[in-house]
């Protein structure tokens, strides 16, 4: 996967200490953050955390209490400045899409060039590029799920916009149909060598789809990087758990690495880089992935659960302490709960230092 980021493109959006406040709520809190050109960046977080309120103050639907925004070099939004949404050269794909239901595809891609001399042409490149030249005098209601997705792309492109902002994209696509169009989506966007933000709270999509991730939580952003930074090394619990399967345990910092209810663990990274002293509690990262199962009559855990998904399935056990782990394994019938197991794991953990935690 290429990433623009990395190889330095120039910032297209440009935010610092952005704030957008509604009552007693700090919708979001203080984000600086820099999309660069031909970047797609994955805003991921849980529900309520800020995601479409941040691209609503890009777009210029809301006006930040503070911070500013630039956009392409101009300042758009800040202390006594305002640019209104419609000259912001910002597209924007709605999550219900919201295509305008009289009028044509061709129509509906066009709405938003101003140009009326290179429209028509416009028009048939964009068509050209989302495949949807054959279905160019249908109307929305003609057209499947997955072809609208394409032609709310493809408006959105067309007047050639500093950034395309996609709120939620895939949410009104069936399973099957997601993963083939936000494919489709990316190579749409790469293609056209746009710079976009997509909004998601799906982590597959914003790990499988984006050049960089944002990770927000409560109107802030905790972590930006490439997927598998976010991954290997996340900044905080918080990022760890939200991103692919992971449970928390806690332990205690010893020479040869963390001692927790399931054995000594090895960290990815030193702990005495925190500052860590041996003793010292730590929180550590226990990726599904990674934990192996063995029957042990006499092992600290029991098997609480077993959900299949036939190309694998994941097995939660409560150890004796309570606390709780997942395992991910490939799907061959080899525990049941109530099962007795001992409990290891592959890879070194990452691992927080209760005195390196908020
Ligand atoms: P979702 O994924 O559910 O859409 P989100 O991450 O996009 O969530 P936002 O919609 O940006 O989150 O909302 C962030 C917070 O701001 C929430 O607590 C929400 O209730 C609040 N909020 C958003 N818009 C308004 C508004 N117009 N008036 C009052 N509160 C709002």
């Amino acid at each position: 996967m290429d990433h623009p980021a990395a190889a330095g493109g120039r910032p297209v959006v440009t935010c610092e200490g952005l704030v957008k406040v509604f009552g007693d709520v700090r919708a979001v809190d203080d984000v600086t953050l820099a999309v660069h050109e031909g970047e797609l960046l994955a805003l991921l977080g849980p529900s309520g955390c800020g995601k479409t309120t941040f691209l609503r103050l890009v777009a210029g639907f809301e006006r930040p209490d503070n911070g500013r925004i630039e956009l392409a070099g101009t300042e758009v939004a800040g202390p006594g400045r305002h640019v209104p949404p419609e000259r912001r050269h910002v597209g924007v794909v709605f999550q219900d899409y919201a295509l305008f239901p009289h009028l044509n595809v061709a129509a509906n891609v066009g709405y938003g060039v101003r140009d009326r001399s290179t429209r028509a042409d416009r028009v048939q490149a964009v068509l050209d590029m989302v495949g949807l030249t054959a279905v160019a005098d249908r109307y929305p209601h003609e057209l499947s799920g997955g072809q609208q997705q394409r032609v709310a792309l493809a408006r959105a492109l067309a007047p050639e916009p500093a950034i395309v902002l996609l709120d939620e994209p895939f949410s009104n696509l069936d399973a099957a149909l997601r993963v083939e169009v936000r494919n489709e989506v990316r190579t749409i966007l790469k293609r056209a060598g746009a710079t976009a933000v997509l909004v998601t709270h799906d982590q597959e999509e914003a790990l499988s789809l984006a050049d960089r991730v944002a990770v927000m939580r409560a109107g802030r952003v905790l972590q930006v990087g490439t997927a598998q930074v976010i991954y290997e090394r996340p900044a905080d619990p918080f990022v760890a758990a939200f991103v692919g399967d992971a449970d928390l345990l806690w332990g205690e910092v010893g020479h040869d690495g963390v001692a927790t209810p399931i054995g000594i663990l090895q960290t990815s990274a030193p702990l005495a880089s925190h500052g860590t002293n041996g003793g010292e509690r730590a929180l550590v990262v226990v990726r599904a992935e990674t934990v192996r199962l063995r029957l042990d009559g006499s092992g600290p855990a029991v098997v609480r659960r077993r959900t299949f998904y036939g190309h694998d399935q994941v097995i939660e056990v409560e150890l004796d302490t309570g606390e709780v782990i997942r395992c991910r394994m490939g799907p061959g019938r080899a525990f049941e709960p109530g099962d007795r197991v001992r409990v290891s794991v592959t890879e070194p953990v990452v691992a927080f230092p209760a005195s390196a935690l908020a």
